[in-house]
């Protein structure tokens, strides 16, 4: 049998195989005004053509283009006029009507000539323009020419963009189904790890990766935090928290505590608490120890070694995608943009090489120089970071992920 730790030559694979294990959370139905940034549990579909009537694209004159008179010295009488808002009501022979945007065209009208196009005396107008330069549909929408009734405008599974967010109530949905917030749960690790505020003597140190990841969480409007919380270095303490978390959260976020180290319990406490693994261990650095496991519930559950680059790049790599996948994304993994390095340093791993890089221009990026990756010096200034493949020597376009 292959062993869960040598299973996945590279870090697409491993998230497939863990992307499979992952179903989304349930669903709920909310006040369209409360949708923004949450992920769309049910096609969105027209309850109506779109617009519901002709209409008027400008503020202008309604009218029959066959009695538009050839001499441009004949008037047209204005019949009054209709606003937005206000039901059509039918255009006199002969005349013309004076229409605003949005406003229905009048039944038996043609055309809309603009209000700029036209002299306007008293009651009655003349079409300043050459006859043949008007034709028949002119600044008139047209009913259904966005979208027809029962037509598909949005899938499930994306998240309520301003767009979309216009969209649900422009096409009827004023209280759509979305998925649940995602509860995630976030165990920090380490006995010489301090919580904030504390003063560390040299031999211990501040937590940085809890508040690194509580950014990232932050970004994401369909996750909530339920619980931040530290453990020591103790399989049965660190069990009990992951049991705890387990029984309230649809997924876990470790840091540190994942390595082959005597004081790396946290692949047992995994086991111990009910938790399958996926995989341990990747081809990667940094975040070659990463834990990717499911939990008793299906929650994703994933070992994020402790250096604070590595919980970086493997929480946005990893973790992010399988939270997406949990939110009942349709695309788990966010998209990336290509960029080039302006100067390669033209070193090469047999790994899957994670780079903080700075972008200095469209599709253009620095490396970020760093020591280890337990150095946040540099990366702290960095924009995101590039995937380069074993052996590359870093010349090619690598995909770049955005913090
Ligand atoms: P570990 O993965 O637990 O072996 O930790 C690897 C390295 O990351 C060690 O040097 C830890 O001290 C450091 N580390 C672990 N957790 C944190 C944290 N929350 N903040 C900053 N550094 C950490
Ligand atoms: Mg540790």
């Amino acid at each position: 049998m292959v062993s869960p730790t040598d299973q996945f030559k590279s870090p697409h694979d491993a998230l497939a195989a863990l992307l499979a294990r992952i179903e989304p959370v349930g669903v709920e139905q909310v006040d369209s005004y409360a949708a923004a940034g949450r992920v769309l549990a049910e096609p969105l579909v027209a309850d109506r053509d779109s617009p519901a009537h002709d209409v008027s694209a400008m503020d202008g004159y309604a009218l029959r283009l066959a009695d538009l008179p050839a001499d441009a010295s004949w008037r047209l009488e204005v019949a009054g006029e209709i606003a937005a808002g206000q039901p059509p009501r039918p255009l006199p022979v002969g005349r013309a009507m004076r229409v605003f945007t949005g406003a229905c065209i009048p039944t038996g009208a043609d055309v809309v000539v603009r209000r700029e196009d036209v002299d306007e005396d008293g009651g009655s107008i003349a079409v300043s323009l050459m006859p043949g330069a008007i034709r028949s549909g002119d600044y008139i929408r047209r009913r259904g020419e966005n979208a027809r009734e029962g037509q598909s405008i949005l899938p499930p599974g994306i998240v309520v963009t301003p767009p979309a967010a216009g969209a649900l109530v422009a096409f009827g949905a004023h209280r759509p189904m979305v998925y649940r917030r995602v509860r995630v749960g976030v165990l920090i690790t380490g006995d010489e790890v301090l919580g904030p505020g504390a003063v560390p003597e040299p031999w211990q140190i501040r937590d940085a990766n809890g508040p690194a990841l509580l950014c990232l969480l932050a970004t994401l409007p369909w996750v909530e935090v339920a619980v931040c919380d530290h453990s020591p270095d103790d399989l049965e303490a660190l069990t009990l928290r992951l049991r705890e978390l387990l029984a309230c959260c649809d997924a876990v976020l470790v840091s540190g505590g994942v390595s082959m180290g005597d004081r790396d319990h946290v692949p047992a406490a995994a086991v111990a608490a009910g938790a399958d693994c996926v995989f341990h261990k990747l081809p990667t650095r940094p975040g070659r120890p990463l834990l990717a496991a499911v939990g008793p519930a299906g929650q994703p559950i994933l070992g994020l070694p402790g250096n604070p680059v590595s919980v970086l790049v493997t929480a946005h790599r990893f973790a992010l995608p399988a939270l997406r996948r949990r939110a009942g994304w349709i695309t788990p993994e966010p998209p990336c943009s290509l960029v080039h390095l302006i100067a390669p340093d033209g070193r090469t791993l047999h790994l899957w090489w994670y780079r903080p890089v700075r972008l200095t221009g469209p599709g253009i990026a620095e490396l970020v120089p760093h020591i280890s990756s337990g150095d946040l010096a540099g990366p702290a200034s960095s924009d995101g970071f590039i995937e380069i493949p074993p052996t590359d020597p870093g010349r090619g376009a690598y995909p770049f992920r955005p913090w």
